[in-house]
């Protein structure tokens, strides 16, 4: 496509807001079009980690003969509510069917190929968007109060970690004194991922994308998008709560509220979402400087801007529910175990909705349906990970640049 070309990208998460910045970058007139201010949705409230280990999709076999028992346990990290299980039902067997141990393989090929090109792109906008105050270095450390617990825990990530090349050590309980002094003495083991960082405010992070995307001439729509008009099979106009919007080309990155769209331009891809929650606690004098995961109980603890945020689990249920908070406070005092001095004061609660396909990848690629719209969507637990990667990738397939990468295995055209 020529360059010039008259973009409107639905969503301002972290995906959204990327394609933005990247398609703007090329010359292009991009309206960002969103109800919400940029980044309050999903990419507000995550655990903030560019996590370049989670190399496995979703579900795992050795997750898969675990879920019963997480089921039944209160305090898991998975919960499911039985009255969606229904319409939850062909998602969840399409995500078992992906779970068989070749087929997890050539998906932890795929997200790996996006994983090794994720850091460049957060560079990118670090330094363009000047957000280098919002991240820190120094690794995401995960811990288990027993060796044997952490081995198994690993088992799955670390031939990942050691085919595709990212690195880890694993420490032993005086180290981990020496890494993170405030945690608690009891724990025996950890494993340090050192090539991650960590954004410590995930909605300032977007936000300080947009504020580089309008100080450039981008353009905000305060509306939901509503539909399409099309031209043969391409759409010329966006239907928004605001008016319409002539348009050459349409980016979907609407997160988890994408499958209506998605629809509308030819294509029904089977996207659920898998809810999290996170509570926000004051930082304890001696804090964390880097976020830490429990492997004994499945959360983690990050430190960001305002407090400890505890963020941890999925919940299975739709999107319409009404939260529960319940499951996300009983994890306060186990927080508290874990870091002493952590007090018990919730500051503030959220919930919200990781995008997920039942092959774990994203959807990344023109509709095959509808050349001139793009989809991004579908990062389930890596979206802030691949975000501003996603931007990069759908500007150089809108400008038909190699994106230097096999882009098949994210296409849409896997949905048909
Ligand atoms: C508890 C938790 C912890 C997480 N931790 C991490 C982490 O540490 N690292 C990591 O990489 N990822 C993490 N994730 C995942 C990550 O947050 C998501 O994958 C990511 O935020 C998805 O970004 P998005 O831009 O696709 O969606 P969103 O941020 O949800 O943005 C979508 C936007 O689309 C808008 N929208 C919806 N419908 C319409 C419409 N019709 N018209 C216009 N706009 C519309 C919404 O208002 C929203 O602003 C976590 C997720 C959760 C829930």
């Amino acid at each position: 496509m020529a360059e010039g070309l008259r973009i409107a990208v639905i969503g301002a998460g972290i995906v959204g807001t990327s394609c933005a910045f990247f398609l703007q970058r090329d010359g292009h007139r991009v309206t960002l079009v969103d109800p919400r201010e940029p980044g309050t949705g999903t990419s507000f409230g995550n655990a903030g980690i560019i996590s370049l280990g989670s190399l496995a999709p979703v579900l795992t076999p050795a997750l898969l003969r675990k879920v019963p028992g997480l089921l039944r346990d209160p305090t898991s990290p998975l919960a499911i509510r039985w009255r969606y299980l229904p319409r939850l039902v062909p998602w969840l067997l399409r995500m078992v069917a992906n779970a068989r141990p070749g087929r997890v393989d050539a998906l932890a090929r795929a997200i790996a190929a996006l994983i090794a090109r994720a850091d460049a792109a957060h560079d990118t906008v670090i330094q363009e968007c000047g957000l280098g105050g919002l991240v820190r270095t120094g690794g995401w450390l995960k811990v288990a109060r027993e060796k044997r617990t952490l081995l198994e825990a690993i088992a799955t990530d670390r031939i990942y970690w050691e085919r595709f090349g990212r690195r880890y050590v694993i420490l032993e309980r005086a180290e981990l004194r020496e890494l993170e002094p405030a945690l608690a003495p009891d724990l025996e083991a950890g494993v340090l991922l050192p090539e991650n960082r960590a954004v410590r405010d995930p909605c300032a992070y977007v936000q300080g994308i947009a504020r580089a995307f309008f100080e450039r001439g981008g353009t905000f729509l305060r509306a939901r998008a509503d539909g399409f008009a099309f031209a043969g099979n391409r759409i010329v106009t966006l239907a928004t709560t605001a008016g319409k919007l002539p348009v050459d080309a349409v980016v979907l990155a609407a997160g988890a509220f994408s499958k209506r769209l998605a629809a509308l331009g030819g294509v029904r891809p089977p996207l659920d979402t898998e809810r999290g929650y996170h509570v926000m606690l004051p930082h304890p004098p001696a804090t964390l400087s880097r976020p830490v995961y429990s492997f004994d109980h499945g959360f983690i603890l990050a430190p960001m801007e305002g407090g400890i945020r505890i963020t941890g689990g999925v919940e299975l249920a739709s999107p319409w529910a009404k939260p529960d908070y319940r499951r996300i406070r009983r994890l306060v005092p186990l927080a508290q175990r874990l870091l002493p001095g952590l007090s018990g004061e919730i500051l503030s609660e959220w919930l919200g909705f990781r995008p997920t396909l039942p092959d774990s990848l994203p959807a990344i690629g023109p509709s095959p349906r509808t050349p001139n719209l793009f989809f991004a969507f579908g990062h389930q637990h890596i979206g802030l990970t691949l975000g501003p990667l996603t931007g990069r990738l759908i500007a150089d397939l809108v400008a038909g640049r190699d994106p230097g990468l096999d882009l098949s295995p994210y296409s849409p055209a896997r949905f048909l």
